[in-house]
C-alpha cells in the first residue's frame, strides 16, 4: 500500500483515464482512474477490499485490462473529488432534476450517439404505432427491433444495429432508469417520457443484454363502461362493487387487460379508503395509496402494512403465492374489499388456484376471467371463397392495410366469463365468428391472449 496524500494521488489521475470512467462510478466503485496505457490498459487506485469488485466491474464496463494500485480507501474518496473536479457541478444539476419530470430534450439531448438517437427514434415510432412493448432482440448477426402492437410482436426484417453498439444503447436505459450500470445481470426499473411511463427490463442472453420496454399510459381514470363488457356483466360488477368485504379477482392469460379492468373499478369505489400494492403501479391512480413491491418489500410484507393503514379497499396487484393469497383473504374476511389480479384462463381455474394455494374458503364476492379476441380489420377483410362455399355462410379472412398496419387486425374485443352468469368465451368468440369479425372458429388453443 502506498501512502499518498490525495492531492498528490489525484495530480496522478489523467484526463484520458477518467474519461473512462464517469464520475457517479468512481464514487460507487470507489475507484480513481490513473493513466491510460498504449496498450490500452486502464491504470486505476482502488483499496484492498474492493479490488476485486473494481477489476471485474471495470473491466466489464470498459471493455479494457484493469491494473490495480492500492491505496487506503479514505485517500481514493478525496482524490476521486479532486480530481473530478468540474464535472461534479454536472452530477448535482442532474440530481435536483430527479424529482422532475423528465422532458424529452434532457433525456436524450445530451449526447450525439448515432445508437441514442436510434434508440429514441424507436420508441417515438412504438408510441406512434401504439405499441404496447418494445423489444431490443441480441441475435447472432446484430440487434432486432420488435414491437407488440394489438397483440401481435412484429420485428423488423434486418438488424437495427450491431452487437458492438447494443452495449451503448442499454447503458443508456439503464443511466435513464437508475439502474446499475456496471453489472450484466436481470435487472428491471422505470422512466417516465412526457405523459407515457416506460418500464425496463434488461437479461444477458447468448449475444448480449434482451431489452424490453413495456409503455404504460401514464395516469388518469379508466372509463369502465368503455372496456366493453355487457350491460348483465356491468350490472353483476357494480353489484359486487357494492360489498364491504370479499374479493373480486380478475383473471386471464398475460396480456389479457386485467390490470385495466382493476384500474377501472377504481373510479367507482372512489369514496373509500383505497391502497394498493402492486408490481409496479402500470398507472398512477388518483384517490389511491400506492405502494410498489421491491426487493425489500413484498407483496404480503406490503399488505401487511396496508392492513395496518386501515383501508376500506385493498388492491392487490397480482397474486402468486400463497402468503399474499391467505393474507388477501383473511383481509376479506375482516371487513375489507380486496380487488385482485391471478393468472388463470377459467373460473373454475381461479378456485382451484387458491385451493392450490392453500385457502381452503376464499371469500370470494365476484371472479371475472377475460380473453382479448382479435377482430378482424373492417377495411381489408375480405371473403373466404373456398371455406365460405364448403361452409355454406360468409366467412371472412384477413388481409391487411394501411389502416391496420398491415396486420389484418382493426381493433381486439374484450371476452369474459363472470362468476353467477353463464356464458363461455366459446359462446361468445363464436358470435363474433358467426357475425364476421373473426376468421376462425372458437377451439380451445385459441391463440387470442
Ligand atoms: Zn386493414
Amino acid at each position: 500500500m502506498i501512502p499518498v496524500p490525495s492531492k498528490s494521488l489525484a495530480r496522478c489521475s489523467e484526463s484520458l483515464a477518467r474519461s473512462k470512467v464517469p464520475l457517479s462510478l468512481a464514487m460507487e466503485l470507489c475507484v480513481l482512474p490513473l493513466t491510460l496505457r498504449n496498450n490500452g490498459t486502464l491504470v486505476v487506485a482502488t483499496s484492498k477490499e474492493r479490488a476485486f469488485e473494481v477489476e471485474r466491474n471495470l473491466k466489464f464496463y470498459t471493455n479494457s485490462q484493469i491494473e490495480l494500485h492500492i491505496c487506503e480507501e479514505s485517500f481514493i474518496q478525496d482524490a476521486i473529488k479532486v480530481a473530478y473536479k468540474g464535472s461534479s457541478e454536472e452530477i448535482e444539476a442532474m440530481a435536483i432534476m430527479e424529482d422532475e419530470p423528465i422532458s424529452k430534450e434532457i433525456l436524450w439531448g445530451e449526447t450525439d450517439s448515432q445508437v441514442v438517437k436510434l434508440l429514441e427514434a424507436l420508441i417515438d415510432y412504438a408510441l406512434v404505432l401504439g405499441a404496447s412493448d418494445l423489444h431490443l432482440n441480441p441475435k447472432i448477426d446484430g440487434v432486432y427491433a420488435k414491437f407488440r402492437i394489438k397483440g401481435e410482436l412484429r420485428s423488423t426484417t434486418k438488424p437495427i444495429f450491431s452487437l458492438s453498439k447494443l452495449a451503448q444503447a442499454t447503458r443508456r436505459l439503464k443511466v435513464l432508469a437508475r439502474l446499475n450500470i456496471t453489472g450484466s445481470s436481470v435487472q428491471e426499473g422505470r422512466f417516465d417520457l412526457k405523459e407515457t411511463s416506460i418500464r425496463v427490463s434488461i437479461v444477458p442472453s447468448l449475444h448480449g443484454e434482451k431489452v424490453a420496454l413495456r409503455f404504460f399510459g401514464g395516469s388518469g381514470d379508466i372509463n369502465f363502461h368503455s372496456l366493453g363488457f355487457s350491460p348483465a356483466k356491468r350490472e353483476i360488477i357494480r353489484t359486487a362493487l357494492k360489498e364491504k368485504d370479499g374479493l373480486i379477482v380478475v383473471s386471464g392469460p398475460t396480456g389479457s387487460g386485467k390490470t385495466t379492468t382493476l384500474y377501472s373499478l377504481v373510479p367507482l369505489l372512489k369514496e373509500h379508503n383505497i391502497m394498493s400494492i402492486e408490481d409496479p403501479p402500470e398507472r398512477v391512480l388518483e384517490d389511491v395509496t400506492q405502494i410498489c413491491v421491491t426487493k425489500d418489500l413484498s407483496f404480503s410484507l406490503g399488505l401487511k402494512a396496508i392492513l395496518r393503514q386501515d383501508p376500506d379497499v385493498i388492491l392487490v396487484g397480482e397474486i402468486r403465492d400463497s402468503e399474499t393469497a391467505r393474507l388477501a383473504n383473511q383481509a376479506a374476511n375482516t371487513g375489507h374489499l380486496v380487488l385482485s389480479s391471478l393468472h388463470s384462463g377459467s373460473v373454475e381455474g381461479v378456485k382451484l388456484r387458491f385451493k392450490q394455494l392453500g385457502v381452503r374458503e376464499p371469500n370470494f364476492k365476484l371472479i371475472i376471467v377475460q380473453r382479448l379476441a382479435p377482430i378482424l380489420c373492417e377495411k381489408c377483410k375480405v371473403v373466404d371463397l373456398n371455406r365460405s362455399n364448403t361452409h355454406k355462410r360468409k366467412i371472412f379472412r384477413r388481409t391487411g392495410c394501411a389502416e391496420c398496419d398491415y396486420t389484418g387486425i382493426g381493433a381486439r374485443a374484450l371476452l369474459c366469463e363472470v362468476s353467477g352468469l353463464e356464458e363461455s368465451f366459446e359462446a361468445q368468440w363464436n358470435q363474433l365468428y358467426f357475425s364476421g369479425k373473426v376468421d376462425t372458429p372458437w377451439s380451445t388453443d385459441q391463440t387470442c391472449a
